[in-house]
């Protein structure tokens, strides 16, 4: 047996190393290209040039099952079965560019049918992406979840004019710059308070409403909204004028009504 001397290893190392470099940067590229493809709700990146800004947003103009939708014609199906435990967690303020949103904390679910899904951040729309009857909202609220399996589940909430939501208020005080993140360690916020009391929803399975627009995505839209001050809507607005993507054909889908 021959053993391997100093030099020997050297150059084993040195190869490694160079494999290693190459690798990288063969794929740092094409990785940097997925995650920062600029895209917008106005100007020439507006929502019609989505699926044409990148290969990864093909689905945004390809796929059959995109959101949002208008929700029309709805099948009365199984009762509702939707269960929050939402826990509380540190006040997490992400101003990303195209919209405000909260991070929240490992260790809350909502069950949906039996499937358990974590909260990992909810956001705001103005004005809502959702039609209900044709009608939208002056915002809608999307708490953002994921199972085990990796699949989505969003449950959407329209908040409509009325009397101030006490915890939006304080998230609205919070908000940093664009590409800023605010994290308030000593204020505990809990996400059910952004929840109807009735919990009477609308499901259908559509996707993401910003790129990549990723399908499979299980839809939870309350009947019932929450309401926000028209300031609150204004503070929001002055960010970010209009963050909705335009309605999507529903094309073979059926909506449930869950009561
Ligand atoms: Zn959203």
């Amino acid at each position: 047996m021959k053993l391997l001397n100093t030099s020997h290893i050297k150059h084993a190392i040195l190869l490694l190393a160079i494999t290693i470099v190459t690798t990288l940067l063969i794929s740092l590229p094409v990785l940097a290209a997925v995650s920062s493809t600029h895209w917008s709700y106005g100007g020439i990146e507006n929502p019609t040039q989505w699926g044409k800004l990148s290969e990864d947003f093909a689905l945004c103009e390809l796929g059959r099952d995109q959101s949002p939708i208008n929700i029309i014609n709805t099948i009365e199906d199984s009762p509702a079965e939707i269960d929050f435990d939402y826990k509380p967690s540190p006040l997490v303020v992400v101003n990303n560019g195209h919209t405000i949103q909260v991070n929240y904390a490992q260790g809350s679910t909502v069950t949906i049918n039996g499937k358990k899904y974590a909260l990992l951040q909810f956001h705001f729309h103005t004005p809502s992406e959702h039609n209900i009857n044709d009608k939208a909202s002056p915002m809608e609220l999307h708490l953002v979840h994921r199972n085990e399996a990796g699949q989505l589940a969003v449950v959407g909430v329209m908040l409509n004019q009325g009397i101030a939501n006490p915890l939006i208020a304080e998230i609205w005080k919070q908000i940093p710059d664009i590409g800023a993140t605010n994290t308030v360690s000593d204020r505990l916020i809990n996400a059910s308070n952004l929840l109807p009391s009735k919990k009477s929803y609308f499901s259908y399975m559509g996707s993401l409403t910003t790129p990549p627009c990723s399908e499979g995505v299980s839809w939870n839209l309350f009947l019932e909204p929450i309401t926000v001050s028209k300031e609150q809507v204004e503070i929001f607005a002055k960010i970010y004028q209009v963050d909705a993507r335009p309605l999507q054909p529903i094309n073979d889908r059926t909506v449930q009504l869950h009561r």
